[in-house]
């Protein structure tokens, strides 16, 4: 008696935004400046004031993003670039295509962000070895919650480090009662399909209060140009937003809000539901999460298949956040100086993502919950 639960539902929004969205794709078809549209500056300005940063600079990807706030720092050979285990591969792989090293820092084991303590140790290790410049910090919103900014500022700022942000899971989350897009020097977004504001295609951009940054980011963005067209001032990328995808932003922005109200709406439903032994994921002190995903933690890798199983039988899809930390992947070991970093290693085994989306209905919701019951009535 499954009720048709998707895990993302982008064919429901689609029909819930309706008018709005043909109505902005139509205006695209009609004026044909498919690269670098005025729907592509019209966002930027949506961006800025949402989030209170001064610029924002649409790109083509939240790892596009990454790679040009790294290149505009000069990130490259020698220098080590830390960054949390526990997240996704972008954030690591980003710093090894310019030639830096990633290091690997562990999290903490409710709010799954990265650990300070792990973070000094990390920079210790590094500086003992002798064989990296520590350069910078690359802090995650892991699964819409806020990183810890403000220890992560200070410990930056104590030791010379640049600070960014990776906000792919977080656009939308606040902290300390403002909206994320200024704790750092730069702060960079994912508007892949099924991040909390997602376009239909790949998307991503750069916030940031710097404005000879920003003007570094748009040279970037397009081939290193300068002011003129073909006046190439640097080596760049081909990293421009398309118009049709800004175009669908500008329609999700009208209702993003909602969408990140009903997002904690189910997050708390969830919450006061869950069977005993099924951890909710702790809440980052005085923020508000985007809800990108709502991550369990349950007792054993045993424990956690089972209830996989047993919600994947009821016709309820569930996904793991991240099985493996990067630093234990085929890509990355090599590039790993064999630290163990040991909440990372564990965490995989014990996490559970339920759906969370805004089209997820009461009943839906109700039926997930009670057959997580029904489940833990057997098991538990
Ligand atoms: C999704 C994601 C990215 C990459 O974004 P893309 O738009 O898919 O390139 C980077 N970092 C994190 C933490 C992400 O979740």
């Amino acid at each position: 008696m499954s009720k048709n639960i998707a895990f993302l539902d982008l064919s429901a929004q689609q029909a819930r935004l309706g008018e709005g969205l043909r109505q902005r794709l139509d205006a695209v078809f009609h004026h044909c400046r498919f690269v670098m549209g005025p729907e592509v500056a019209e966002l930027e300005g949506a961006l800025a004031r949402y989030s209170g940063a001064r610029h924002a600079v649409a790109v083509s990807s939240g790892t596009d993003a990454l790679l040009a706030v790294l290149m505009a720092e000069g990130i490259g050979p020698g220098m080590a670039v830390f960054l949390p285990a526990f997240t996704y591969t972008a954030t690591a792989e980003v710093v090894l295509l310019l030639g830096a090293r990633p290091v690997f820092v562990d999290c903490d084991e409710e709010t799954f962000q990265m650990s300070l303590l792990s973070l000094e140790e990390r920079l210790h290790d590094v500086q003992r070895a002798g064989q990296y410049r520590p350069q910078a910090i690359i802090g995650v919103d892991l699964f819409g919650q806020p990183a810890p900014w403000d220890a992560l500022n200070q410990f930056a700022q104590q030791h010379g480090l640049t600070l960014i942000a990776d906000c792919a899971q977080s656009f939308g989350a606040s902290y300390h009662g403002r909206k994320l897009g200024r704790e750092a020097l730069a702060t960079t977004l994912s508007f892949f399909p099924s991040k909390p504001l997602g376009c239909y295609g790949d998307g991503g951009a750069i916030l940031t209060n710097d404005d000879e940054r920003a003007a570094l980011y748009r040279s970037l963005r397009s081939h290193g140009e300068g002011v003129q067209r073909y006046d190439v001032q640097r080596i760049g990328l081909n990293a421009r937003l398309d118009t049709l995808q800004a175009a669908v932003l500008l329609a999700k922005m009208e209702v993003f809000d909602r969408e990140l109200a009903r997002r904690a709406d189910i997050a708390h439903i969830y919450d006061e539901g869950l069977p005993k032994g099924v951890i909710a994921p702790r809440r980052v002190a005085e923020s508000d999460s985007a809800w990108a995903i709502y991550c369990v933690t349950l007792p054993s890798k045993k424990v956690r298949d089972s209830a996989q199983d047993f919600l994947k039988e009821h016709g309820v899809p569930t996904a793991v956040y991240y099985p493996k930390p990067l630093h234990q992947q085929p890509a990355y070991a090599k590039h790993h100086d064999g630290a163990a970093l040991p909440i990372s290693e564990k965490l995989g085994e014990k996490v559970l993502a339920l759906p969370i989306h805004p089209d997820l209905s009461n009943n839906q919701l109700n039926y997930v919950i009670t057959t997580l019951k029904e489940w833990a009535t057997h098991i538990l």
